[in-house]
Order: C-alpha cells, then sequence, then structure tokens
C-alpha cells in the first residue's frame, strides 16, 4: 500500500520577500516574434529581459487539474493598478521550474510559456512526463521576478493501491461577507487536493451592510464586462489566505451561477435587479462568454476546456463553451467526477410572477415539473456521464464521489403535506436527477458520495433512488451519501428553521444553516470520514476554526453515521 501523505514541507506563505519590491534599473519590452494569438503553448523563445518594478505575482500562484502524470500550473503576471507597465500590452515568455526540493536544486522539469495579453497575462503551464502519486514544487520566473514557491502533486494511477485520500470540499466565497482565513486552516489539513464546488466570486456591486466592499466595475456596479470579470477575478485572488491555499496543493475546479450571473440557466439570463438591463439574449451571450473566458484566465484548468480555442472567447457571438465537467481517479481508492450543472441546463420553472431566475415552487401548481426531457447537466455530459458510470465497477474504484454545484437529495422546504421547492436546484429537475440516480443503480456504481455547494448551509445525509412520500419509497434503503458544504464567506439564513427541515426531509441526519467554513472527507479503503470545519467569526482574520460534527460511511454500506 502506499499512503499517499505529503512528506514534504509546506512553504512559507507570504514569502519574506513578497512582493519584491526593486528599484526599476531599465525596462525592454520583450517582443516575441512568435507571438500568435491563437497559440496558446508556444516553444522556448529567447530569455526574456523585462525587468518588473515590482513583482508581477501579485495574484500569487496555483495548480490544478491534476492526473497521474501531469498538473497544470497558473499565474497571472499583473501589476498594481497605477503602475506604469507598457508590457501589459505585450506578450511575457514566463518559465516554469518543477522540482523535488523547495530550494530548486533537484529540478524535474522546466519550460516556458506564453503569457498573452489576449488572456489577461495568464499562465497555464501543462506539465506532464511526471511521476503518478508525487509530490512537487513549482515556481514561475517573468525578466528578473521570481513567483513564490507552489506545492502540487501528481495522483496516483488508476489502479494503484493507495491507502489514503484527504480532500477538502469549499464553495461560495463572497468578497464583501467576510475575509477566506477558513483557507487558512484548510492549509493546517494535510489535503491532497481541495475541490471547489461554484461560486468563486459574486458578480453583484456589494451592498452597504457587507463587511467590505467589493471593486467597483464599469457597469454600474455589477460585473458585466471582460475588464469588469478580470477585475473581481484579482480581487479575491488578492486574499493571501486563499493564495497560500492555491500554493499548498492542486485543485479541483467546478463553477456555479456566480461566475457568471445569479440564477443563469444555460444561455439564458438569470435574475439581478440589473436584469431589464443585462439580459436581452444577446448581450447575455455576450456577457456569458466574457465571464467564461476570465475563469478560464484565472483557474489551473486545461486549455482543452476552450472547446474553441481561443475563438469560441473573443467572438462571444458564439456562445462560447467551456467543456470542464471530467472524471479523475485517485488510483484504486476514488473516482472523482466534476459535474457542471449551470452551463447546459434548461430554464427554471414556474418562476414568481414569470420571471427570470429562482423561487420555492409547490409542483401542484406546475405542470411542467416532472417533464422528463428536462435537463440538468445537458444530453452530452448526461450520456458521458452514464458511461463513466457503467465502467465504474469495472475501472474498480472503492468511492465514486460526484462533486458538483448544489444539494442534490430532495429537500422540501414547507412542513406538513404541502411541498415547496427550490427550482433552480436538482429538485428543480426531479426527472434528470432520476435518470442519474437510475445510472448508479444500473452500474451497480459502488459507495455514491455527493459533495456539493451553493445552499451556504452544511446538510448530510442519503441519497434515495426514490423521492416519493409513499411509505414503500420512504423506507427503501438510500443509494448513497450526501455532504453539501457551507460557504467559506456567504451568508445563509440562520438555525430558525433548520429542525424542522430536517423532520420534514428524514433522508437528511443533520443540517446547519449558520457556520462558515469547509469539509473534509477522508477516504480509506474501508470508510469514509467527513469533518465540518467552521470557523468562528468570517468577519476576523484572525479567527480559530473548530468541527461542528463529524461522520463515518463504512465502505459497502450507504448509511451516514454521526460521531
Ligand atoms: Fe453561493
Ligand atoms: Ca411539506
Amino acid at each position: 500500500m502506499v499512503v499517499a501523505a505529503c512528506n514534504a514541507p509546506l512553504p512559507v506563505w507570504p514569502p519574506a520577500d513578497f512582493p519584491p519590491m526593486k528599484p526599476m534599473e531599465r525596462r525592454e519590452l520583450l517582443r516575441l516574434a512568435v507571438a500568435g494569438a491563437s497559440s496558446l503553448w508556444l516553444p522556448g523563445t529567447a530569455q526574456s529581459q523585462t525587468r518588473f518594478n515590482s513583482s508581477p505575482f501579485t495574484l500569487g500562484i496555483a495548480s490544478g487539474s491534476p492526473t497521474s502524470e501531469s498538473v497544470v500550473l497558473w499565474t497571472r503576471l499583473l501589476l498594481p493598478a497605477a503602475t506604469d507597465a507598457a508590457w501589459e500590452r505585450e506578450p511575457v515568455a514566463v518559465q516554469w521550474e518543477v522540482a523535488h526540493d523547495d530550494q530548486f536544486v533537484r529540478i524535474v522539469q522546466s519550460g516556458r510559456a506564453m503569457a498573452l495579453p489576449e488572456l489577461a497575462h495568464s499562465v497555464h503551464a501543462e506539465v506532464s512526463g511526471l511521476e503518478p502519486d508525487h509530490w512537487y514544487f513549482y515556481r514561475f520566473m517573468a525578466g528578473d521576478a521570481i513567483s513564490p514557491v507552489g506545492r502540487t502533486r501528481t495522483f496516483p494511477r488508476s489502479g494503484a493501491k493507495v491507502a489514503r485520500l484527504r480532500l477538502a470540499y469549499a464553495s461560495c466565497q463572497r468578497w464583501e461577507h467576510g475575509y477566506f482565513s477558513a483557507y487558512r486552516h484548510m492549509r493546517e489539513e494535510n489535503l491532497d487536493a481541495v475541490m471547489f464546488l461554484g461560486d468563486y466570486i459574486y458578480e453583484y456591486p456589494g451592498a452597504p451592510n457587507g463587511l467590505r466592499l467589493p471593486n467597483m466595475t464599469s457597469s454600474l456596479g455589477f460585473v458585466v464586462t471582460l475588464d469588469d470579470y478580470r477585475a473581481r477575478y484579482a480581487l479575491h485572488k488578492s486574499e493571501p489566505d486563499l493564495q497560500a491555499m492555491h500554493a499548498a496543493c492542486p485543485w479541483l475546479m467546478t463553477w456555479d451561477d456566480h461566475e457568471v450571473q445569479n440564477d443563469y440557466a444555460g444561455l439564458q439570463a438569470g435574475n439581478s435587479s440589473m436584469a431589464d438591463i443585462f439580459s436581452k439574449p444577446a448581450d447575455f451571450v455576450r456577457r456569458r462568454a466574457a465571464a467564461y473566458q476570465a475563469y478560464y484566465e484565472h483557474m489551473p484548468i486545461r486549455a482543452a476546456t476552450l472547446t474553441k480555442a481561443l475563438n469560441g472567447l473573443i467572438h462571444h457571438d458564439s456562445g462560447a463553451e467551456m467543456r470542464i465537467y471530467s472524471r479523475v481517479d485517485f488510483g484504486n481508492l476514488a473516482a472523482l467526477y466534476l459535474l457542471d450543472a449551470r452551463q447546459y441546463k434548461d430554464p427554471q420553472l414556474c418562476s414568481k410572477d414569470g420571471g427570470l431566475g429562482s423561487s420555492q415552487v409547490n409542483p401542484a401548481n406546475c405542470a411542467a415539473w416532472s417533464d422528463p426531457r428536462r435537463t440538468m447537466l445537458g444530453q452530452q455530459q448526461e450520456s458521458w456521464l452514464s458511461g463513466e458510470f457503467g465502467r465504474a465497477v469495472q475501472s474498480g474504484q472503492t468511492w465514486n464521489v460526484v462533486g458538483q454545484q448544489t444539494l442534490f437529495g430532495q429537500r422540501d422546504n414547507k412542513p406538513g403535506a404541502e411541498q415547496a421547492f427550490f427550482n433552480d436546484g436538482w429538485d428543480g429537475y426531479s426527472a434528470a436527477r432520476s435518470r442519474l440516480t437510475d445510472a448508479l443503480q444500473k452500474g451497480a456504481v459502488r459507495n455514491p458520495v455527493f459533495l456539493g455547494g451553493d445552499v451556504h448551509e452544511n446538510w448530510v445525509g442519503h441519497i434515495k433512488g426514490d423521492y416519493a412520500q409513499t411509505q414503500a419509497a420512504q423506507s427503501r434503503a438510500a443509494i448513497g451519501v450526501e455532504f453539501c458544504g457551507t460557504s467559506i464567506t456567504s451568508r445563509s439564513g440562520g438555525n430558525s428553521k433548520t429542525a424542522e427541515r430536517l423532520a420534514e426531509n428524514p433522508h437528511f441526519v443533520f443540517a446547519d444553516a449558520q457556520r462558515k467554513g469547509y469539509g473534509v472527507a477522508e477516504f480509506t479503503p474501508g470508510q469514509l470520514t467527513t469533518t465540518l470545519r467552521v470557523v468562528d467569526d468570517v468577519t476576523r482574520r484572525d479567527t480559530r476554526i473548530e468541527t461542528l460534527a463529524s461522520f463515518v460511511v463504512q465502505a459497502g454500506r450507504p448509511v451516514v453515521e454521526k460521531i
């Protein structure tokens, strides 16, 4: 058995010399002969002589999309707004290094990637040919500047015996609602990876009752244009605890609605108070394309997610798909599925007053509620996922972990016989949810575990194959377990109704609608242990953390036990 623990020390964050302020002796703009806007990766070019008058690595570094032999290394060159930076209109060559040690004595690989102005000088170095199940250090160099050091890892090969996987899941980091201090504690959790499940940014102008205001944008405060989205990501990426966590291990990324707009569904705009200005169909297609481009620019994800390459993004009218759903294996221990339940979904049904966006809906008053044609994942993703589930037993992983945006199990929000469901979540797409659970059962998929976000509350419970209110359906065994996580900062309504909502939905065993933080799921061949970690106070940078509750699930038995 290989124990996938990390013996390498965490790099100190922030580094003592970060950001290094250097006097600008001279500035020579690098002009690369081969900087075609359509090519993302270029072979080695002349050494950059660019001199920066302060570190261009102020947004930190990150790694992600790990496989057993490859990982994406990310950074984005950016100087403070007031800085005169002629290079911002030019491509800049950035060197990257991967090493066994944090002093970069034993270098494993190095290479060069172009930071293009068309992609906001982001860098996505897709490093391959690495050893499986291995920790590495990495850093970037641009001109005379050197980035902080990050640590990342490859996953064990599909069939390899693995003793342990420690995964954090997190979502919903609204800037104005708190500091991202949870990540300072997450750094101490000895994790193999972070699964981020959506709402990395919020597109709102901010509200006066917040802890702090987000940066104002060019569009009446709402994030709408490409420049707006870039600025909002840069704001979030300026948080030192978030940077530090990105530097500590690879992240697996998916998104939810706020990376574009509250409650959007596919190519239909969602709802915000500016909906009438920004939700005309053509405007929204462009807005979504701009949002997707900025997402790519700021996340450690692969160029293959850009299904139409750069053209799909620059020509905003085309719809700009980004295919971010994926599967990756952690040895024979876990198959990790990342879903996209936002880009391809049908519009919400029966929203209030026929408007856009989400509502609580009583299915008795909504004729199309159970229409089998309705989709959450889109036809292509759904058949991809069914195919994966069909092969899951043969593939042999003990745990099948589905990371997706929101609460998966049914949750009736109205006590008593009458029902009220949130129409933006899986409850609003019940036929699609049934198809997914049918595929799990048909494939006899071992130990399904759903991780989610979106609701800003911790919900822990059992996935059922049938949510009918009949006694027969209620007594049917669970087919999997669910841990829907709270937010890093985003506010929630508090616990005044939590007990009655739990009673109304007995397939859930635990809920909390108050505390903020993240979850840690530790998988071993015999069991899953999930710990809900919550901070005392998101409005304090020095907030402490504690365990809200812990749960154990034995392999082979989809029952959540509180410990
Ligand atoms: Fe959220
Ligand atoms: Ca009810």
